[in-house]
């Protein structure tokens, strides 16, 4: 279900996110310096050597060299997969995540008939990946809204 989600958005959040709060919420950090310090959620350990910096947003233990961003310490951490990692720290700060999922409609299809609005439809199969693969018997007309009349939908044809 999920997609690829462009590494311009990955940046563009990780710029938002402050991998500081991030951290902080799940293991409790210091201030020592300028930089953040914890006992290492990666391994066991005493005396903290797992420090977080808030200039690079980046994260390192000194005793297991594990390392990362905001995005890594999810995945490692919550274990997460990738889109739910992005997916929570794009809640977090309040954007959206871009099309990572095509979704097909719950609402049974409406009735395309008019023949002026098949580029439109065409186009709307070819941006949702849909309808590409299927029914090449029936790419000239009718289409309906996600699918072929015989019942197709990407790709897939419905018994
Ligand atoms: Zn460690």
């Amino acid at each position: 279900m999920a997609g690829r989600i462009p590494q311009s958005f990955i940046n563009d959040l990780l710029a938002r996110v402050d991998i500081v709060d991030v951290i902080d919420e799940r293991v409790p950090l210091k201030k020592a310096g300028k930089d953040y310090q914890a006992r290492c959620p990666f391994h066991d350990e005493k005396t903290p050597s797992f420090s977080v910096s808030p200039d690079k947003q980046f994260y390192y233990c000194f005793g297991c060299q594990a390392s990362g961003t905001a995005l890594t310490f999810l995945l490692e951490h919550d274990r997460l997969d990738f889109v739910e990692a992005v997916e929570l720290l794009a809640r977090s700060v309040g954007i959206h995540q871009p099309n990572s999922a095509v979704t097909v409609p719950d609402e049974p299809p409406v009735v395309i008939t008019a023949s002026v609005l098949l580029a439109a439809v065409t186009k709307l199969h070819s941006i949702a990946n849909l309808g590409t693969n299927c029914c090449r018997s029936h790419r000239k007309l009718p289409w309906i809204i996600g699918g072929c009349v015989c019942g197709g939908v990407g790709g897939i044809v419905l018994k």
